[in-house]
């Protein structure tokens, strides 16, 4: 059983919660999705009806530890938040531009925390014992709070101080999942231990390697798999086509194969594209061709799913109950390529079914079509979600359980 705020006494209390703010930043430093912050302010604002002194923190991209980079700060994700909540508390940011998480002015800003009051802490990764999963560090953080929350499912398949050793210095009675952590772990759950039927995995993305044992999985549980994006061209190459120089695993041709012959065995619908879309390079300005999966120019390389293929996986998602979807099915990156992943988002968030969008491009993607709001549910971590549908215990969730 996995222990959520709502079983613990807060009132009152000082509480850290280890969210999720690793959103997208543009060029100039704004932030272009939102959504990683706004799904944490249920646990905020819970904690802060309850009367708690809240502390924050969330890692950002993979700065250079030890040093102060403003590129990596978590400035403006206080900016956002501070606009977010809005309602009279107040929120603090440690600017002293030390590179240490736990620097004096985080500390003095903590001292003087009211109530209802909320500090956000500068990017854990500027501390380098953060991926070192450091018991000191983890100590250090663990002052800031009486109670540990952990509303992070993005880092939770991660073995990370604040993730993980941090909650050896906190009870069962004292550490719990934040909402979205607890939503997030539910929703896998329920829907891989009993799925409504038909059952369909869109995946894609650019490598079988990524998400081979996802693949292998997801064969036991689906009636129905679709591939797309790069990672289908190992197949194609596998039953014999001529993929030019389209991205593929060579070393896992064997494997492709053996997850064709296994689904075959279980009565899995199997579908790779029919058509494509080819390029001479890797190129926004490059020129296009659309070309039946069976007359891929040797030199040019499939970058898209093409319209055949569209209509096809449309019809094969007709009749679904249950969507899991994780991947693109092309580089969408480029408007030149992106129409496959564009169509499908659309045609999965017009069933009926059940959907449940996993993994920060095909969330990306989902975004960029329009369709989110029409999705049950995306998820916010991208790993994370793959290694629950591999059945693996996530680091991050079995320490809260211990
Ligand atoms: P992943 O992280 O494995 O989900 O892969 C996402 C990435 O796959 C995106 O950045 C896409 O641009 C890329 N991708 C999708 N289709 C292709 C393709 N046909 N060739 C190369 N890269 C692709």
């Amino acid at each position: 059983m996995l222990n959520t705020i709502r079983d613990l006494d807060i009132d009152g209390k000082t509480v850290f919660i280890r969210c999720d703010f690793n959103v997208p930043i543009d060029e100039f430093g704004n932030i272009t999705d939102d959504r990683r912050i706004r799904a944490a302010l249920q646990t905020i604002r819970y904690c802060i009806d309850r009367e708690c002194k809240v502390v924050l923190a969330s890692h950002f991209s993979r700065p250079k530890a030890g040093v102060f980079d403003e590129k990596y700060s978590l400035y403006p994700v206080y900016k956002r938040l501070d606009n977010l909540l809005k309602i009279k508390q107040e929120l603090y940011f440690d600017d002293s531009k030390s590179g240490e998480v736990v620097s004096s002015k985080a500390k003095e800003l903590f001292e003087k925390l009211e109530p209802r009051e909320v500090l956000l802490l500068e990017n854990l990764r500027f501390d380098a014992r953060e991926t070192k999963d450091d018991m000191d560090f983890a100590k250090e953080l663990s002052q800031f709070g009486e109670i540990y929350i952990n509303d992070a499912f993005g880092a939770c398949h991660r073995k990370h101080a604040s993730i993980h050793a941090i909650t050896k210095f906190y009870d069962q009675e004292h550490k719990a999942a934040g909402f979205l952590l607890a939503k997030e772990v539910n929703f896998f759950s329920k829907v891989l231990e009993h799925p409504s039927r038909p059952f369909i995995a869109v995946v894609g993305g650019s490598k079988v390697s990524g998400k081979l044992e996802a693949l292998n999985k997801l064969i036991e549980k689906v009636d129905k798999i679709i591939i797309g994006g790069g990672m289908a061209f190992t197949f194609l190459k596998a039953m014999g086509y001529e993929v030019g120089n389209s991205l593929v695993e060579e070393d896992l041709i064997e494997e492709a194969l053996h997850i064709m012959e296994k689904a075959q065995k279980n009565g899995i619908k199997f579908y790779l594209p029919v058509d494509v879309v080819v390029a001479p390079e890797f190129s926004e300005h490059t020129t296009v061709k659309y070309l039946p999966t069976q007359e891929i120019p040797k030199e040019w390389m499939g970058l898209d799913i093409g319209p055949a293929t569209t209509r096809l996986f449309r019809e094969a998602l007709n009749d679904a109950h249950t969507i899991i979807w994780n991947g693109p099915m092309g580089v969408y990156e480029m408007d030149k390529f992106a129409k496959g992943s564009i169509k499908m988002s659309h045609y999965i968030a017009e069933t009926h079914a059940t959907t449940i969008v996993g993994g920060g491009d095909t969330a990306d993607v989902a975004q960029r079509a329009g369709d989110v709001d029409e999705m049950t549910f995306v998820s916010t971590g991208g790993g994370a979600s793959l290694k629950l549908i591999e059945g693996e215990e996530l680091p991050g969730i079995t320490a809260l359980q211990e």
